[in-house]
């Protein structure tokens, strides 16, 4: 299970984009009062960081592009 550091309690995730074969359907996952959420397809964990830029999004758009292709 990996951790991923956003900047937004709001975030979206369609899985690993490193490892096809644990890949899902995009979701939103809003994390509320908490300072985590956990991704129930993937298990991958977003953890709310004021101090990280919005890498999570932007490692989402450049693997939709890709698959795209
Ligand atoms: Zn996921």
């Amino acid at each position: 299970m990996s951790k991923v550091r956003v900047s937004k309690r709001k975030v979206c995730c369609h899985g690993d984009e490193n490892d096809e074969g644990s890949g899902h359907p995009l979701i939103y996952l809003d994390m509320g009062e908490e300072e985590e959420i956990a991704c129930p397809y993937c298990e991958k964990t977003f953890v709310h960081d004021c101090t990280v830029e919005a890498v999570g999004e932007v490692s989402v758009r450049q693997s939709g592009l890709r698959n795209n292709r």
